[in-house]
């Protein structure tokens, strides 16, 4: 175990990916890229992790403000939910730990939208616990180099992602097997320039083989389904509101669906009511006018 250490580390201090959110390490940055990077690759957070912190530069600015500004400021990230629920930590923090983002992880998996691997990356990156933080990227690289296992999952990946955190350097580990699986151990792995391979059981029993024709067919099929979900839909919906104060139902359709009709309006009113649950938009009394929540205790 020491040599997997010391080659990961050793690696990682001359590679370090530069990423913004690694030359802050307050609590409050560290929720807020992580919220960002769940499902959301890091090409897009980049150019929108410092807009956010300069539009709510403390978790106390961001509590006050209107949940209206946070979904315009997060517009283009995807999955709205998440700016809501980071929305709501904020003023949970504000209300619950006197401002201060906690630090242990059963106080930190209260917040609303913090799970396990969010608890574990802001304890350690923020507060310098030994804390694993095991996001799919972390869970192969652990699963293949310890176990020669393509990738195990639930408490025994994290059982065995905590017992290999070496003590008082968490942040630095978890942030260097998170490049290590962005990098080199993809779903196709690329062993050769891997600083782990002389210590990893997979490369060294044989098993890793690029298979280039099967990644490009999953990539494309994981991307297919998207265009036209449900859950593109309900992305245009809080684009569109993010440039207009209050649209009308048939401005609004017309806004998100190409070709919107009047047979389309069921099915718009059932996309608006499932937001409207979510907390991400508001209707007039009359349902006829369509607007973001101006305040997320309202909704
Ligand atoms: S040597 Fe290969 S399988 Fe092992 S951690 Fe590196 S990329 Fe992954």
């Amino acid at each position: 175990m020491p040599a997997f250490h010391a080659a990961i580390i050793r690696w990682y201090r001359r590679n370090a990916r530069d990423l913004p959110w690694r030359r802050r390490s307050d609590p409050y940055s560290v929720l807020v890229s992580e919220t960002m990077l769940q499902q959301t690759q890091v090409a897009r957070v980049i150019p929108k992790f410092e807009k956010f912190l300069a539009a709510f530069p403390t978790i106390a600015s961001l509590a006050c403000a209107p949940l209206a500004d946070v979904l315009r400021m997060w517009s283009g990230l995807g999955y709205n939910s998440r700016a809501k629920r980071l929305h709501e930590t904020a003023r949970t923090v504000l209300r619950d730990f006197n401002g201060q983002v906690p630090h242990a992880i059963d106080d930190l998996r209260t917040l609303p939208g913090v799970g396990r691997y969010t608890a574990g990356a802001v304890a350690s990156f923020a507060y310098g616990a030994d804390e694993a933080a095991v996001d799919v990227n972390v869970g192969r690289v652990l699963s293949r180099a310890l176990l020669g296992k393509d990738r195990i999952t639930g408490s025994a990946i994290w059982e065995l992602a905590a017992r290999v955190v070496p003590r008082g350097r968490a942040s630095m580990w978890n942030h260097a097997l998170m490049d290590v699986g962005a990098l080199f151990c993809r779903p196709n792995p690329d062993c050769a320039g891997c600083p782990a391979r002389r210590n990893c059981v997979f490369s060294t029993s044989g098993k890793p083989e690029r298979k280039t024709g099967a990644r490009r067919g999953r990539a494309l099929s994981a991307k297919a389904p998207f265009l036209g979900s449900r859950r593109y839909y309900r992305g245009r919906v809080v684009r569109a509101l993010t440039c207009a104060p209050r649209l009308s139902l048939l401005a609004l359709g017309e806004q998100v669906k190409e070709d919107f009709a009047a047979t389309d309006v069921a099915w718009l009113r059932d996309l608006l009511a499932e937001l409207e649950r979510d907390g991400l938009v508001a209707l007039d009394a009359n349902r006829a006018h369509v607007r973001l929540p101006t305040d997320a205790r309202q909704s």
